[in-house]
């Protein structure tokens, strides 16, 4: 499940198996269905990230 993190008073969502943070739930849920399907991050999602 995508996790919605408050940081800085900005919202976030998190792939909870790799822990990348995102500011569009969208690139949060592809990452965490990449991260389950494939056991690896997809540097095309990865790239989105904006917490580390
Ligand atoms: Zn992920």
């Amino acid at each position: 499940m995508v996790k919605e993190i408050d940081n800085n008073n900005t919202r976030l969502f998190l792939c909870e198996i790799c822990k990348l943070g995102y500011d569009d739930v969208k690139f949060a849920q592809m990452c965490e269905h990449h991260c389950n399907a494939s056991n690896s991050c997809s540097l095309e999602i990865t790239k989105h990230a904006v917490l580390k």
